[in-house]
């Protein structure tokens, strides 16, 4: 574990991420976790968890889910630097190039007694206390993804029934940031001026042009479909009340029986 296949990834003097050091631990302090939803060449989310002065990550596809019976495949990815747990912002090109948004954080306590021999085994048991999250996961190392023999980075991220576990879908319900309050057209609307403007005058050039319009086009796209979602299920405008609950109504149940 060690942050240099990070920092091989990505160019510093191009990209917003920290380059980060690994963080000698507070004594008693309580381990730092998040999940950023990242729009780059797929949507996915990327939990990360704290663990001897780095941010063990996992991408997750389709994100994570509160109903224990759904298992959601996460991939092993690099280590990253504690710093990176606050990052939110526009990677304009290069490895990940897209939006980031903080969309949960918080602390994590492992329930495996050893982390190390429980992330060597692939099957480590822990507790989230998030904004969204919250509540026993499982993260359990999967033989491979698509058939493939594997290479030992498929896991599944798994939510253990409690009082935190359920049938909302905790990303369609709270897709946004915790740290801004922002969607992705928030964060690159709030952002792309600067970030244009630094870019055009020098360092990606016009490379880096290109990947800002690439981005925008995926941002309205992606916020499009957004919209188009919310109206074909709620009525109204974009729900501040929960669509996922009004499913379940004890009204619409009694019409059942
Ligand atoms: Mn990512």
């Amino acid at each position: 574990m060690a942050l240099d296949e990070y920092r091989a990834k990505r160019d510093f003097t191009r990209s917003p991420e920290p380059k980060g050091g690994r963080v000698a631990r507070r004594k008693g302090a309580s381990l730092f976790f998040c999940v950023q939803k990242h729009l780059a060449s797929s949507l996915h989310y990327d939990l990360r968890l704290e663990w001897d002065g780095v941010l063990l990550s996992w991408a997750v596809p389709k994100g994570p889910s509160l109903d224990p019976s759904v298992k959601r495949l996460a991939m092993h990815v690099e280590d990253h630097p504690v710093e990176y747990g606050e990052f939110e912002g526009v990677i304009p090109d290069g490895y990940g190039a897209g939006v980031v948004l903080l969309w949960d954080r918080g602390t994590w306590v492992p329930e495996s007694d050893d982390v190390p021999a429980a992330l060597k085994k692939g099957d480590l048991k822990f507790r989230l206390d998030g904004f969204k999250l919250k509540g026993s996961w499982a993260l359990v190392r999967t033989r491979g993804y698509g058939g493939s023999r594997g290479d030992g980075r498929s896991w599944l991220l798994i939510k253990h029934r409690d009082d935190w576990s359920g049938e909302i879908d905790i990303t369609e319900f709270a897709p946004d940031s915790v740290k801004s309050g922002g969607s992705f057209g928030d964060v690159l609307t709030e952002e792309l001026p600067d970030v244009w403007t630094s870019h055009r005058e020098g360092r990606g050039g016009g490379d880096t042009m290109a990947s800002l319009t690439e981005i925008v086009k995926k941002v309205e796209r992606f916020e499009r479909e957004r919209a188009k979602r919310e109206k074909g299920t709620a009525s109204g405008a974009r729900a501040t009340a929960p669509r996922p609950a009004a499913q379940k109504t004890p009204a619409k149940r009694s019409r059942k029986r």
